[in-house]
């Protein structure tokens, strides 16, 4: 509310400022794209939203200087609907607080969003989505990051969708579950999924859940995909072709999600999409992925004191690699491109991965940078058309069929 006047600062010297930043910013992306932008409905498929706050303290509605997301700058980059994504980390497994920790946070999130009412509010299902939009505001998704927390258990499932949680994901995040293999827990358990994950798939399938693959294995995905009456939505994700590493799609199992009408999201990190900062990341950060025996390895401690760990990861903004090794919002928009020459204009969105982590391609910063994206498919001469489904329109069509069909 209050970042765009500062006492401090002149009246004369306002003007001035203002107009050096309107400029800085109408270099940065052409009118034609902020038009387009502004007029499109984007729809993220994958932010993490709320453990910044959870952790640290106030408010989705303020405006920081550091992360990639919080209300204000998810407005300046035209952000109409996201995955309200919420990360239940896998320090609260070993003490099985994962579903105290799932509870907790669907509570921050819908106290953040009710503080925020006149900006922000939760959607049940694609009409709601169109609804909060056509009132300028955002509309959020309720979405769990891993789901440990289900274990499983179909009866668990149900009370988070009276939550109005409406999308989970497959597997433990970067763990081994009960039920479906992680691509990343680093061994396969059920050779995908067993049949308690198969009951899983059909009673998300019964209720109108989004069923999240990012971070499932092959196998897991592959069987998701044949069990599902729903296409399924790889919320945030990259290629292999482009990047070898497991927690990416191969050719195959992509034109497979997208033949049953699925979509991939995109994620917006160098990490995915781009070897060299991959292999930069690895040489200079350590364990790319979650250290997992390190967490097993841990004295058993209070859920409170699991949080001041946990509390450390966040916001999550990725690495420091040197800017020379990044992608540039052209190279990002020509890994989507590959997608696209696959299985066409249909099956691709948009999943960031904002405070979840990613390094964005070079001079992007954050969520208020998303209009870069328009502007680099305009330049790539993409029509109007095929850059709205990207943004969002695949998205909701995905969202509707899967939220709407009783
Ligand atoms: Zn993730």
């Amino acid at each position: 509310m209050s970042s765009h006047y500062n006492p401090y600062v002149s009246q004369l010297r306002l003007p001035a400022l203002l107009l050096l930043s309107l400029l800085l910013t109408a270099a940065a992306v052409s009118d034609r794209a902020r038009a387009l932008h502004n007029s499109s409905l984007v729809f993220d498929a994958h932010i993490h939203s709320i453990e910044r706050e959870f952790y640290h303290g106030g408010d989705i509605g303020q405006r920081k200087a550091d992360g990639h997301f919080d209300l204000p700058r998810a407005r300046d980059g035209g952000l109409g609907a996201m995955f309200f994504s919420f990360y239940v980390t896998e320090d609260y497994y070993p003490g099985r607080f994962e579903t105290k920790q799932a509870l907790r946070l669907i509570d921050a999130c819908i106290t953040q969003i009710q503080a925020n009412s006149g900006v922000i509010e939760v959607a049940h299902n694609a009409t709601e989505v169109e609804r909060i939009h056509a009132a300028h505001k955002i509309a959020a998704v309720l979405d769990i990051e891993g789901s440990f927390d289900l274990d499983g258990d179909v009866l668990v499932m149900r009370d988070f969708y009276r939550l109005g949680l409406r999308s989970m994901q497959l597997s433990a995040h970067n763990w081994q579950s009960n039920y479906a293999d992680s691509c990343c827990a680093g061994t396969f358990k059920w050779n995908g999924l067993n049949d308690r994950g198969r009951a899983w798939i059909r009673e998300a399938n019964r209720l109108g859940m989004v069923i999240n693959v990012s971070h499932a294995s092959d196998d897991a995905i592959s069987q998701a995909i044949d069990t599902s009456t729903d296409p399924v939505i790889a919320t945030h994700h990259g290629l292999r072709q482009v990047n070898d590493i497991p927690r990416n799609m191969p050719d195959w199992l992509l034109k497979k999600l997208a033949a049953k009408g699925g979509v991939i999201g995109f994620q917006i990190g160098n990490e995915f999409h781009n070897r060299k900062v991959f292999d930069w990341v690895t040489a200079h950060a350590g364990k790319p992925f979650w250290d997992t025996k390190a967490i097993h390895d841990r004295a058993p401690m209070s859920i409170f004191e699991i949080d001041q760990i946990a509390a450390r990861g966040f916001p999550m903004v990725g690495t420091s690699a040197p800017d020379d090794l990044k992608l540039t919002v052209d190279d990002w928009v020509a890994v989507v491109d590959r997608a696209i020459q696959m299985v066409g204009e249909d099956h691709v969105a948009l999943g960031t991965d904002f405070d979840g982590g990613p390094t964005p391609p070079k001079d992007m910063h954050d969520v208020s940078d998303l209009p870069m994206i328009t502007d680099a498919m305009l330049r790539r001469g993409y029509s109007e058309d095929r850059i709205r489904k990207f943004l969002g329109a695949n998205l909701l069509r995905v969202f509707r069929q899967i939220t709407e069909k009783h």
